[in-house]
């Protein structure tokens, strides 16, 4: 096994709550256990999101839970440069074109998969001049992509006809997710992504993005993403509630719980985390997409 880095890459769009402390314990358990290093990125690349001083926040909130970092943190909102130098790159080999569709027109011309619209190619070879305004789109052609999770298993997307040429800079000249961590991850020399299922439909445009950009493929972990009893994911947008310090005991013992592994009796974050390295076993984690709260506290793996 090649040496082991690992990253917790939380959008600042709110404080740490138990849907993203799950991602933060099983990232740095799964790095931990390997004797890896584990790194924390804030993904501020989408300012429209960005929640002034949440990614200082969710920080303070990683030591109080007895979370220990490599390195500096790395903010994307000061790493454009990198996604623009790739963004150029795939540009020099004629991967990129500006398409000038509004959201409006994509969603009434196009069929729906996976990730919401698929795009249909509209502006493909229309040669729509780059000043125009619009978004920049990668040019997929003939791309079923593979993958094997440690989780979730064998993965495959045909990324044409799943999803279509997709966007690397957005119309506001922000750049995509996709482009960003693609483009972090190689430059962090990371070689091991443990993150929730929900972002498992986006693996395959990113195995996409390191290959034409020469980058090595990583290992993948996707653990089961917690949803509420009524199905509904535990996002900052259901208003899922921040991450209290004072209960930090408490919500790393439901945190191992949910991802299948023995909560250690122990009275203090750093211990419980000493603990949960040296216990971790990924094979205990549900090998599935989602998982209730409530079914993962009660011991109830819900397969
Ligand atoms: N920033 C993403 C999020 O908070 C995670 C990205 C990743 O782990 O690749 O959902």
């Amino acid at each position: 096994m090649s040496a082991y880095r690992g990253r917790f890459a939380p959008s600042p769009t709110g404080p740490l709550h138990f849907g993203s402390l799950i991602a933060a314990l099983a990232s740095f358990l799964d790095a931990r256990a390997a004797g890896g290093e584990w790194i924390v990125r804030i993904e501020d690349v989408d300012e429209s999101r960005t929640v002034p001083g949440a990614g200082d926040a969710i920080l303070r909130q990683l030591e109080a839970f007895g979370f220990e970092w490599d390195g500096a943190v790395a903010w994307q909102s000061r790493r454009t440069h990198l996604y623009e130098a790739a963004l150029a790159r795939l540009r020099a080999q004629g991967l990129i074109y500006r398409c000038r569709c509004s959201r409006r027109e994509i969603a009434d011309s196009a069929l729906h998969g996976v990730e919401g619209a698929i795009y249909p190619g509209t502006c493909r070879a229309l040669g729509v001049d780059p000043s125009t305004p619009g978004a920049d789109r990668l040019l997929v052609a003939g791309a079923t992509l593979a993958f094997d999770d440690r989780v979730q298993g064998r993965i495959s997307q045909d990324v044409t006809r799943e999803i279509g040429d997709f966007v690397l800079k957005r119309r506001d000249a922000l750049h995509a997710y996709q482009l960003a961590v693609v483009v972090d991850d190689a430059d962090q020399g990371i070689t091991d992504v443990v993150r929730g299922a929900d972002l498992l439909h986006s693996t395959p445009r990113q195995v996409l993005l390191q290959r034409l950009l020469g980058f090595a493929t990583l290992r993948y972990l996707y653990f089961p993403v917690a949803t509420h009893e009524s199905g509904e994911k535990l996002s900052k947008q259901t208003l899922a509630a921040a991450a209290d310090d004072r209960e930090a005991v408490a919500l790393l013992g439901a945190g191992l719980r949910f991802l299948g592994q023995e909560a250690p009796d122990a009275a203090a974050p750093r211990e419980i985390l000493r603990h949960a390295i040296a216990g971790w076993s990924p094979d205990a984690i549900p090998r599935r997409t989602e998982l209730a709260v409530g079914a993962a506290s009660a011991g109830n793996r819900g397969v």
